[in-house]
């Protein structure tokens, strides 16, 4: 199973429009970072997390031409900006994108795109299957997902689990009961905004010790912001087996032999 990030920044992007820090005029291509989601892909099922306003072009760099499904962590609006384009996939499958999400989420989309949801809809409008989200495990094709809680300052977020790889973007807090459910993870992407401190976000720090609590062996940080410093710069200061996530980065993960497999959605 593959996992690529689509994109690894906060919900400005970096670099930040009219910013003329360090950062946002760094050429590293690793400087440059679109809104957070990854996308996870077997031979036979392609998924992604989240379709924040950069969704379009990270399908585009890609070269993605087949799309599952979309997970969706929360509904801010870096994390669902882009559902408009999913329309690209409709005319191409003739089918709804089935979008998994929390009861709230799926009202707060639906009155997001309210209209996508209306009884007589403008032709040409995006075509979503909305499905509810629980937090127990589910399976898109043959990609087995265990959904988990995490906290948002007073936010509750969805974190998700594949195999030994964990996703968590936008967390503050992981409850011990979600602790639990990350046992045995091997590879992690988590949040870690910057190195200050931050209300809603674990900052490098934290994001570290979390990494560290549930001994991984691979960590990559992501949603950051032009704050954190620069690529080379934070790389250096990290413990072995950290690194800052990039744009485009992506690596192999396992997912366990499951004995019984649930109905394919
Ligand atoms: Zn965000
Ligand atoms: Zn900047
Ligand atoms: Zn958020």
């Amino acid at each position: 199973m593959k996992v690529t990030v689509l994109g690894s920044g906060t919900s400005q992007g970096v670099p930040v429009i009219a910013c003329p820090c360090n950062v946002c005029a760094s050429d590293n291509p690793k400087d440059k970072r679109l809104r957070s989601s990854i996308m996870i892909e077997t031979g036979e099922t392609t998924i992604v997390v989240d379709a924040g306003p950069d969704f379009r072009q990270q399908m585009l760099r890609e070269k993605v031409t087949k799309l599952d499904a979309i997970l969706i962590t929360h509904t801010h609006k870096d994390h669902i900006a882009g559902l408009d384009d999913v329309r690209s996939f409709n005319f191409l499958t003739r089918k709804p994108m089935k979008v998994f999400a929390r009861s709230a989420d799926q009202m707060d989309i639906r009155k997001e795109f309210s209209y996508a949801f209306t009884d007589n809809p403008y032709p040409g409008v995006p075509e979503f299957e909305m499905i509810d989200l629980l937090e127990k495990p589910f399976q898109v094709g043959d990609i087995q997902i265990i959904p988990f809680e995490v906290k948002h300052m007073m936010l509750k977020v969805l974190g998700f689990r594949f195999g030994d790889f964990a996703y968590i973007t936008d967390a503050n807090v992981i409850p011990e009961k979600s602790i639990e459910k990350l046992k045995g993870v091997k590879v992690l992407v988590i949040d870690a905004l910057r190195k200050k401190k931050h209300l809603s976000h674990f900052n490098l720090e934290e994001a570290i010790l979390v990494a560290q609590r549930l001994g991984v062996r691979q960590t990559y940080f992501t949603h950051i912001s032009h704050l954190m410093g620069e690529f080379d710069d934070v790389q250096k200061e990290l413990p072995e087996g950290m690194m800052l996530a990039w744009d485009g980065l992506s690596f192999e993960v396992n997912q366990p032999d499951w004995d019984t497999h649930t109905q394919d959605i």
